[in-house]
C-alpha cells in the first residue's frame, strides 16, 4: 500500500462554438466540448483524465462515482476500476459510466506514472514504439462550396504536411460518397492510405453497394458503416466484400469487445481510451485483439489528454503480425477546429511530418494549466 490518499475530484464541463461548423452523416456540428477529471492527492500529486461522449451525461455519472474515490490508494487502478464497474454494472455496461470511469481511471494512471516518475507505457510493461504515424482526420462537408473540390484541397493539403493516411467522412448517399472518394484519391495520388468513415450512416445493403463501388480505389478501411448495434450487419459487409471494416468507438469495455471479437464480426477494432473503460480495460481489449488476431487502430477525439493517453496506448499495443516490418499502428489526429484542444496541446503532442513520438515525461507526460481551461468552463 502506498501512503497515498485522494483527497479531491473535479470534474471540468468544458465547451466552445466553432468558427466554421462541420457536417458529418449524422448532422452539422457547431460547438465542441469536453469533460476533464483532476484527480488530487495528499501528496500533492494531481492526474488528469478525460471522457468522450455527451458532456453532461458524463457529468452525472461522475458525480455518483466521485465520493468512491476520496480516501482511498490512486495506485490501486485495478481495485477502484472493479469496485465502480460493479456498483452501477446492473445499468452502466455501456454508455456515460463508462465514459466517467475512463476520464478517473486516466486521471489515477497519470498519477501513478508521476508517483514512479514513469511515462504510463513504461508501467504497462513497454514502450513496444517510440513513436507511431498518425492520420489525418478530416475531410468532413462544409457549408459552402462544392464537396469534390474542397475535399481534394484539403486531402493534397495533408499529403504535402507528410501524411501518409487520410480519412474522409462518407454516409452522404452513395453517389455523393462515390464522387467524394474519386476526388479525393485523385489528389492524394496512390501511395497515400484512404480510409472512409459512416458514422453509421447506413444499413447493410446500402453499405455493401458503396463498398463495392468504393473497391477499386484501395481503400484501407470502412469505418462504422451501419450503426454499432448491428453486429450481424458487420459480418454481413465483412463477408461479401474486400474493405477491411472497422468499428469500436462505440463499444465498450472487454464484455462489449468480447462478442465483435468472439464473432469475428470486424477486421479492426477501434476502442477509445476516453470511452471503453481506461487504461485498465483498453489494455485488456488490446490483448484480447491480439489474441484473436484483430488488428487495432484506437479512436481519439478529443483534447490533449485524450491524445497523451492514446499515445501511451499506442505504444504498447501488440504488433498484429510478428513479420520483420509490422503495420505501425496509427494516432488518428482530429484536423477539425477544436479550440479547447489546441489551448491545452503542447508542442510535444504534434505529429513532424506524419510522425509523432510517444511523451517520455512521467504519466501521460503532459501539464494541464487550470487557467487555460477557465474560458471555456460551463455553468
Ligand atoms: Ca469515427
Amino acid at each position: 500500500m502506498s501512503e497515498m490518499k485522494i483527497i479531491e475530484t473535479r470534474a471540468y464541463l468544458l465547451e466552445c462554438p466553432l468558427d466554421r461548423p462541420f457536417a458529418y452523416s449524422r448532422g452539422w456540428v457547431d460547438r465542441r466540448g469536453a469533460v476533464l477529471v483532476e484527480i488530487i492527492t495528499d501528496n500533492g500529486l494531481t492526474g488528469w483524465g478525460e471522457a468522450f461522449g455527451p458532456g453532461r451525461m458524463s457529468l452525472g455519472a461522475l458525480d455518483l462515482i466521485r465520493p468512491m474515490l476520496i480516501g482511498t490508494d490512486p495506485l490501486q487502478t485495478e481495485t477502484l476500476w472493479h469496485k465502480i464497474y460493479g456498483q452501477y454494472r446492473e445499468h452502466g455496461q455501456k454508455g456515460p459510466l463508462i465514459d466517467a470511469l475512463s476520464a478517473i481511471d486516466i486521471a489515477l494512471w497519470d498519477i501513478k506514472g508521476k508517483y514512479f516518475k514513469q511515462p504510463i507505457c513504461r508501467l504497462m510493461g513497454g514502450p513496444l514504439r517510440l513513436e507511431v504515424p498518425a492520420y489525418a482526420s478530416g475531410l468532413f462537408h462544409q457549408r459552402d462550396g462544392n464537396p469534390e473540390t474542397y475535399l481534394a484541397k484539403e486531402a493534397a493539403r495533408y499529403v504535402e504536411q507528410g501524411y501518409s493516411a487520410v480519412k474522409l467522412k462518407v454516409g452522404f448517399g452513395i453517389d455523393e460518397d462515390m464522387r467524394a472518394v474519386k476526388a479525393v484519391r485523385q489528389a492524394i495520388g496512390s501511395d497515400i492510405s484512404l480510409m472512409v468513415d459512416a458514422n453509421g450512416a447506413y444499413d447493410a445493403v446500402n453499405a455493401i453497394r458503396l463498398a463495392r463501388r468504393m473497391e477499386p480505389y484501395d481503400i484501407t478501411w470502412f469505418e462504422e458503416p451501419v450503426p454499432p448495434e448491428d453486429i450481424d450487419g458487420y459480418l454481413q459487409i465483412k463477408t461479401v466484400q474486400s474493405i477491411p471494416v472497422a468499428a469500436g468507438e462505440a463499444e465498450f469495455t472487454r464484455f462489449g469487445f468480447r462478442e465483435i471479437l468472439t464473432r469475428r464480426a470486424l477486421d479492426i477494432i477501434q476502442p477509445d481510451i476516453c470511452a471503453a473503460g481506461g487504461f485498465t480495460e483498453c489494455k485488456k481489449i488490446v490483448d484480447m485483439a491480439h489474441a484473436f488476431g484483430i488488428r487495432c487502430s484506437p479512436h481519439t477525439w478529443g483534447t490533449a489528454i485524450a491524445i497523451a493517453a492514446s499515445l501511451q496506448l499506442l505504444a504498447i499495443l501488440p504488433n498484429t503480425s510478428s513479420v520483420l516490418h509490422p503495420i505501425p499502428p496509427m494516432l488518428e489526429w482530429d484536423f477539425t477546429e477544436h479550440s479547447i484542444r489546441d489551448a491545452l496541446l503542447t508542442d510535444a503532442l504534434r505529429p513532424i511530418d506524419g510522425m509523432i513520438s510517444i511523451p517520455e515525461m512521467p504519466g501521460l507526460g503532459i501539464e494541464i494549466n487550470r487557467e487555460t481551461i477557465r474560458p471555456f468552463e460551463v455553468g
